[in-house]
């Protein structure tokens, strides 16, 4: 299996991936006395223990590592590995158990995990995907990880677009796609249900840049009453911003986790809000992917 070489390696395609992942790592781990991987810009000492909103302290856990066949067609199969905890707090998570906890699951060891790995690319898998919870939240293991992969791999990284300038650094040139989401398209609706604020400036900035340094893949998962202030602004956004680019309207919204607390958010999209978010997506040409 190959893959394009990753781009802008600190500026030179004859620097091994894994050789930098492996320096970047010690970096990130360093960079965890005074946090800012993350666009909340905590700046506590994760060293010493958990401090910041995402309560993750230096060590990662992950609760789940398997192949999977649910993603991008493009993507699968792809040997997915998913950290625990997570900067955001969204009400409607499908995995809220192990995203709002960090010591949920079971101790990483980007060893043991890239032995797994490398069988199940021998396997069939075509890709491996970083994600969680929220990965960019355990950027010390995850580029640690990396560091153990054939530089061969096709390497994916599923995020929710939250991290801040210091994880961008250490994260390009090492993966080939980023799997990005686009959630909410109102900053209201960011804080009312996820508890994060400043989050479309913070978004657009990351899915910019993703797309300079990588390929990149964008998610938003339509979510019942949020048509008008969430999906429109998201759609207007990336057809103005990333014309072109591969984008995956997600439709398997379940009203699980703490959604209750939300009204609109106590039931699954109804067809009619399904029809007109996609009609919007033709109206507006987006490259719709499956
Ligand atoms: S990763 Fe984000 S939420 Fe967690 S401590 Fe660092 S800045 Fe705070």
């Amino acid at each position: 299996m190959t893959c394009a070489a990753p781009k802008n390696i600190a500026g030179s395609p004859t620097v091994a991936r894994s050789g930098l992942a492996r320096e970047r790592a010690k970096v990130a781990h360093a960079a965890l006395a005074d946090c800012h991987l993350c666009a909340h810009h905590c700046g506590v000492n994760r060293l010493v223990g958990p401090a910041g909103l995402c309560h993750a302290g230096a060590e990662a856990h992950f609760f789940l590592a398997q192949t999977e066949v649910t993603d991008e067609l493009e993507l699968i199969p792809t040997f997915a590995v998913a950290l625990s905890g997570c900067d955001l707090r969204c009400d409607f998570c499908i995995t809220g158990t192990e995203s709002w906890n960090a010591r949920a699951g079971t101790r990483f060891s980007a060893a043991g995990m890239a032995v797994q790995a490398k069988a199940a690319l021998a396997n069939g898998a075509k890709t491996i995907m970083v994600l969680g919870g929220e990965p960019t939240i355990h950027l010390p293991a995850a580029l640690e990880f990396v560091s153990l992969l054939p530089e061969t791999a096709k390497l994916i990284w599923k995020t929710n677009a939250y991290g801040a300038e210091p994880a961008r650094e250490l994260l390009a040139g090492m993966f080939d796609v980023w799997l990005a989401d686009y959630k909410f398209g109102s900053d209201d609706c960011a804080q009312r249900l996820a508890k994060v604020p400043n989050y479309t400036r913070v978004v657009r900035e990351n899915l910019l840049w993703a797309n300079a340094h990588s390929e990149l893949i964008v998610r938003h998962l339509l979510m019942p009453g949020h048509l008008d202030c969430c999906w429109k602004p998201v759609a207007e956004w990336l057809a103005e911003n990333l014309s072109g680019g591969k984008v995956n309207l997600r439709s398997g919204f379940w009203p699980g986790w703490k959604s209750a607390r939300h009204p609109e958010l106590r039931s699954p999209v109804s067809d009619d809000e399904s029809r007109r978010a996609g009609q919007l997506a033709r109206d507006l040409g987006l490259n719709l992917i499956p």
